[in-house]
């Protein structure tokens, strides 16, 4: 059961002290207090675990700090979506609005390399309008012996440079929780020119110290990868994990599943997952069509693998594309075969569009019926 307190209630007020002698009293209840931060108020959320089956929801509704309450199920109990349960998906970070209806862009380089491509990357995402992009600085590889990123050293120049063109928000994998104060450290000393979404990628789905550490703060949003030899289950657990820890601006990424069954794909696609992962969880869903696809293969339509994926996972619902981009594929120091042209970006970000519409038409079509079927 989830009590749901009344907006800005303090935790020195009478009515927070009543109500949790009342809940603290309950037998074979425990209690998890969860702080959530809208972009107007202050939600305090108590989760009751243990024996709650017998509890009456009335009872719970008419103690004087809560709003109401939810009989939630076991699985996702912080991200999941429950039945009766009208709490509002997504965050806003930085400005930047991410939830389960709208959809943001982060195109961008795989690895940073060297400060000219980081700059035409990111001068090309501000003239198409879009204010977030993706950036690797810490690289976790399949080959231990690969490039690793750049690490804390470029940050200072890409992060000023994402000022310069209004990025106002970068998707950085980190792959050990000291990357988190480095990359605080470095926005402070710089006076927070943009943002950083912290990303845990697929290799570190299940790195569970990982989870924790990035769990514990609540500075940066996080988007968490799905781990790509695990269950989806699996997968969404580790965010419910992570977002225990207090931190549940969570994004959850699909990322295609590494099985010779997704040849000739590098990894077998995934985003029919989309509405699955939105119908079980309040997490946005990102759709990662470098990953998955990772390849420049066309079909005979002329549109690329890796398009049509895009698509695919936008006119599902998608929240949020994280895509490679080059202006040299040949100099880029990973994964550049999959990226995309800076000339494609205009066309690419076109048909995002054209599908994210599409998505609010298919919607529209099946309310419609809904409206109009006989009682
Ligand atoms: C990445 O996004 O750069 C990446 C390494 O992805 P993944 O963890 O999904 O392989
Ligand atoms: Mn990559």
């Amino acid at each position: 059961m989830l009590a749901i307190l009344h907006p800005n209630t303090t935790l020195d007020s009478d009515a927070y002290r009543q109500t949790m002698h009342y809940l603290e009293n309950l037998p074979n209840v425990s209690l998890r207090v969860h702080e959530v931060q809208g972009a107007s108020q202050r939600l305090t959320e108590i989760y009751l675990l243990g024996d709650t089956k017998s509890l009456d929801k009335e009872e719970i509704e008419a103690l004087p700090a809560v709003e109401r309450a939810i009989r939630i199920s076991e699985d996702y109990r912080i991200l999941g979506r429950h039945k009766d349960d009208q709490r509002q998906s997504g965050f806003t970070y930085n400005g930047v609005e991410f939830n389960q209806q709208n959809l943001n862009v982060f195109a961008g380089l795989c690895a940073v390399d060297v400060p000219e491509h980081v700059e035409m990357m990111m001068k090309a995402v501000e003239e198409h309008g879009e204010v977030c992009t993706r950036m690797g600085a810490y690289k976790p590889r399949t080959n231990p012996y690969s490039f690793q990123g750049h690490g804390k050293g470029c940050l200072p120049w890409v992060f000023e440079k994402a000022g310069k063109h209004g990025i106002k928000v970068i998707a950085m994998e980190i792959t050990h929780e000291s990357h988190i104060e480095e990359i605080d450290t470095c926005l402070e000393k710089l006076g927070r020119p943009t943002g950083v979404m912290l990303q845990v990628g697929t290799r570190n789905t299940q790195n569970f110290e990982l989870l924790k550490a990035i769990g514990r703060q609540s500075t940066y949003p996080v988007l968490l990868k799905r781990g790509f030899g695990i269950t989806l289950n699996e997968s969404l657990n580790a965010a419910e994990y992570l977002a225990s820890e207090g931190n549940s601006n969570v994004i959850f990424c699909l990322r295609g599943m590494k099985t010779e069954a997704g040849n000739p794909h590098r990894n077998m696609v995934d985003f029919a997952h989309v509405p699955a992962v939105k119908r079980l969880t309040r997490m946005p869903v990102c759709v990662d069509p470098s990953h998955s696809v990772g390849t420049r293969d066309a079909s005979p339509d002329g549109i690329l693998d890796v398009e049509h994926a895009t698509a695919q996972g936008v006119i599902a619902g998608a929240n949020m594309v994280l895509v490679d981009f080059h202006p040299k594929p040949e100099k880029a120091l990973v994964d550049g075969p999959q990226a995309l042209l800076m000339h494609e970006l205009p066309a690419y970000l076109e048909d995002i569009r054209l599908c994210h519409e599409t998505w609010k038409k298919r919607q529209a079509i099946y309310q419609r019926m809904k409206d109009s079927a006989p009682e």
